[in-house]
């Protein structure tokens, strides 16, 4: 037998993808099934992104980049980051990566070690927990509740800072609950981290811009306080709809950024050069793709939370970002689970149990709405069905 570390048996895994994997076996056999488990909207990338893509490798863009991303995708990030938070960050502090979750992988292992605690958000993606635990580290989770509106607590938050404390991951808006923290809520936590600088924050904003009925979310940047021990992790998955190009970016203070660059070095050289043209595209291009499918999305998300509070022992708060709803199943006797396994291999609607997300998504169900109106009825009918049984 193959004796690997013992850390490569903490890895836990994203459920997500096990979903997405059977739903697409019994697709294969022939069934149909309504897929609302996935996290990756169903728009195609706006055509100008592609073309640039295309346009970089005729123009012989193949070879390899510098580790921390070419200089004009990294100046594009700058742009962006100040129409969207008002901050202007030095392109010298901005990482390309391939993806959002390479962020989230050196900030993890910079900072996680056996006796460190980390502190990341329950329900929350369930990498940041498989992560800390892959270092050894102690994950603390902070409880995000249906009763505040899915907003993290700065309060509670700061009550669980300990001297071992040494890295607080923060989601906003969030997978998979859909909650936006207000802006007064974060600014009492980065004015109590002001008591904390032995700690370092990881901010996850990649659904920064997917909020509705006009509400921003807040930027952990907008507190100079705190951007000396702030990472900011953002990427194109979501925004453009580019989840398989594997394009993230990420702002990290000066003390930080040699580290993570030296890691990329080691991990995977640079991000593929097409797609960071791609990004630049993405950026500076017109983003009327990106308002339309804000205007789908929003639609959808009626048409689910009003679907959702009609079923029998269900209920749904509105989402105030991403595109994820997530119910509350509590009232239904089902374990959620086992309800999302019986849905998918029953009447065939592929959704995820809530302790996917941690130990307090028990009694609660992700619907992602990146599927068509019409596939959205249907699967609340079925749902709906399914449980007056
Ligand atoms: N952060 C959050 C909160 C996410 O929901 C996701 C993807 O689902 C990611 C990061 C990872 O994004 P990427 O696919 O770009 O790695």
């Amino acid at each position: 037998m193959l004796q690997t570390v013992p850390a490569f048996d903490r890895i836990g895994e994203e459920n997500a993808f096990a979903v997405l994997a059977r739903a697409t076996e019994l697709a294969h056999q022939g069934r149909d099934i309504i897929n609302l488990g996935i996290g990756q909207p169903d728009f195609r990338t706006p055509e100008h992104i592609v073309e640039a893509a295309v346009k970089a490798l005729r123009d012989g863009q193949h070879g390899y980049t510098p580790a921390n991303g070419i200089l004009p995708a990294r100046e594009a990030v700058v742009r962006r980051t100040l129409t969207t938070t008002g901050v202007e960050v030095s392109p010298d502090n901005v990482m390309i990566l391939p993806g959002g979750k390479p962020t989230m992988y050196a900030a993890i292992v910079m900072f996680g070690e056996p006796g460190a605690e980390i502190l990341y958000p329950d329900p929350g993606f369930p990498i940041y927990r498989s992560m800390i635990e892959y270092t050894g580290a102690t994950p603390v989770p902070v409880p995000i509740r249906e009763g505040n509106d899915f907003a993290f607590s700065a309060e509670e938050t700061l009550a669980l800072i300990t001297p071992k404390t040494r890295l607080l991951i923060l989601n906003s808006p969030a997978n998979p609950t859909g909650g936006v923290t207000p802006r007064e809520e974060i600014a009492k936590l980065a004015k109590g981290l002001e008591k904390h600088p032995q700690v370092a924050i990881l901010s996850d904003e990649i659904y920064d811009v997917m909020t509705y009925d006009g509400e921003e979310a807040t930027s952990l940047l907008t507190f100079t306080e705190i951007r000396d021990r702030l990472i900011v992790l953002n990427g194109w998955s979501k925004t453009w709809a580019m989840t398989g190009w594997r394009l993230g970016w990420s702002i990290w203070p000066d003390a930080l950024y040699d580290k993570v660059r030296k890691l990329a070095v080691n991990c995977w050289s640079c991000v593929n050069a097409p797609a960071q043209y791609a990004g630049i595209a993405a950026i500076d291009g017109p983003q009327d793709a990106v308002e339309k499918m804000m205007v789908a999305f929003d639609s959808r998300r009626k048409i689910v939370v009003e679907g959702l509070n009609g079923l029998d022992g269900v209920t749904c708060l509105t989402p105030r970002g991403a595109f994820y709803a997530f119910a509350n199943i509590k009232n239904t006797g089902w374990k959620a689970k086992k309800l999302a396994s019986a849905l998918l291999e029953g009447p065939g609607v592929a959704l995820i149990g809530g302790p996917d997300f941690g130990v307090l998504g028990e009694g609660y169900v992700r619907v992602s709405y990146a599927n068509s109106e019409e596939n959205i009825l249907r699967a609340i009918d079925r749902i709906g069905k399914f449980l007056a049984k």
